[in-house]
């Protein structure tokens, strides 16, 4: 096994130096099983922050399907194949009644560009309203819909064509409570306004019902119901990034936009939905789909491939007899309000947030103030980690540590965290600066 400095010193000299590696000490993880992953030495971390690996790392029921068909055929969606329609009705099955046509593609930044490219279409325009501090993905037209990429370092801002609401943030944000929500979609409504005025029309307003890199999110009341009519009105698509959020991880609800009490005219798929297998999917109406099939094939080589379509209903059946949305609801309750008890303790968690295993908790350094403290985020998530505890912070500020870990996490891993944030809070008073 080769040690850290060698792979350290490999990846130096063949790596783009873009990439990042999470923590202090980056680790070398060699394998992992259920919420746990392993490292080279033989230590083994808590896994409280990947939400990719949805039903654990390396399932067995995932790993099987992966090879049966891996085994018997892998080809793509011009043939007649009976693994590509029936994951396809499974998943749609489980959305609204209406949103029944798929779109299959490799990754969630494809997903987020090809439903922009419908919305586009059907609209004749691509004015696209976006949420302060989200993030939609990697590609060039994504960076431009993602305040998160293109106001932090090496941003260029919005182009003229993007128009971006205050992030919702009813703790720290411009308007502020549980009651914030109104005030929000008016931000909306003037955005709409604006552009009447200027005689362009909406094409798309693309968002995360509970926000991700934003922090954790969760919009005030009525904040997503009032967007979307505001859009509707202007005759815009109301597009929801479920990437993160999708398939469970909310507890009460399987997809984030029922959280919210919406339905959207286009949901984007990814991440979660393959275990970490690169698949994703768009999923709109008859309506839309027709209307964007002018003539140009949508083919994709990879995208709705059988084995890609085989992980995909291997994960939606884990989810199904393993009662992992259940599981989120239950523990992902507990989870949150042992860890608002810990903040009555601890002057510096300002607040504890999120929706069934998609927690967030904000650190800051006054309670008047509220300045954020993005320094103490990047200590806590470093000794959680030599703990033997993975999370992660985010955030525009950067100081919000996120929970989202994969859904097999149970009771005695959340008291774990919880018990093990609170030593490492107690111990440590001198936060840098
Ligand atoms: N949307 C959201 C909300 C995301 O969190 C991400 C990835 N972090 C993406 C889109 C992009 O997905 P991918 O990395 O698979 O391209």
């Amino acid at each position: 096994m080769p040690d850290n400095r060698s792979l350290q010193e490999l990846r130096d000299k063949y790596l783009s130096p873009s990439f990042s590696l999470s923590y202090d000490r980056p680790l070398h993880i060699v394998s992992g099983k259920g919420q746990y992953l392993y490292d080279s030495k033989g230590h083994e971390y808590l896994d409280a922050v990947n939400n990719i690996q949805h039903v654990g790392h390396c399932h067995p029921k995932v790993i099987e399907a992966a090879n049966e068909q891996l085994n018997r055929l892998n080809t793509n969606t011009r043939y007649l194949d009976e693994t590509i329609t029936d994951y396809a009705r499974a998943l749609t099955d489980k959305l609204p009644a209406g949103l029944n046509r798929c779109f299959f593609t490799n990754s969630g930044s494809e997903s987020n560009d090809l439903a922009l490219r419908i919305a586009r279409h059907h609209s004749n325009s691509k004015e696209t309203i976006v949420l302060g501090g989200a993030y939609h993905g990697h590609l060039t037209s994504l960076i431009e819909v993602s305040p998160y990429k293109h106001d932090g370092p090496g941003g260029q801002g919005p182009p003229e064509y993007v128009h971006v609401v205050p992030m919702p943030d009813p703790f720290r944000g411009l308007y502020r409570g549980p009651n914030s929500g109104p005030m929000y979609a008016g931000e909306v409504k003037n955005i709409i306004e604006r552009l009447r005025s200027e005689d362009k029309r909406v094409s798309a307003f693309m968002v995360e019902s509970v926000m991700g890199c934003g922090g954790q999110l969760v919009p005030p009341k009525g904040f997503l119901s009032e967007s979307f009519d505001v859009i509707r009105k202007a005759n815009g698509l109301c597009i929801a990034d479920e990437i993160q959020i999708g398939f469970g991880r909310m507890g009460e609800h399987f997809w984030g936009f029922e959280t919210q009490e919406v339905t959207p005219d286009i949901v984007t798929l990814g991440k979660s939905i393959g275990n970490g297998h690169p698949l994703s999917v768009v999923v709109t109406n008859d309506e839309i789909s027709d209307e964007f099939n002018n003539g140009m094939e949508y083919f994709n080589s990879f995208g709705g491939n059988p084995v890609s379509c085989a992980v995909g209903h291997a994960v939606l059946n884990v989810i199904e007899e393993e009662g992992l949305q259940q599981n989120a609801l239950e523990v992902g309750n507990e989870l949150r309000s042992l860890l608002m008890e810990l903040g009555s303790d601890h002057d510096i968690i300002g607040d504890v947030r999120g929706i069934g295993l998609f927690v967030g908790i904000e650190m800051i350094k006054d309670m008047d103030t509220l300045e954020p403290h993005p320094q103490a985020a990047k200590q806590i998530v470093d000794e959680m980690m030599h703990r033997g505890i993975l999370l992660g912070s985010d955030g525009p500020d950067h100081n919000v540590i996120k929970i989202k870990p994969p859904m097999v996490f149970d009771r005695s891993n959340a008291l774990l965290l919880v018990e093990t944030l609170d030593k490492v809070l107690s111990n440590n008073k001198n936060w840098k600066k």
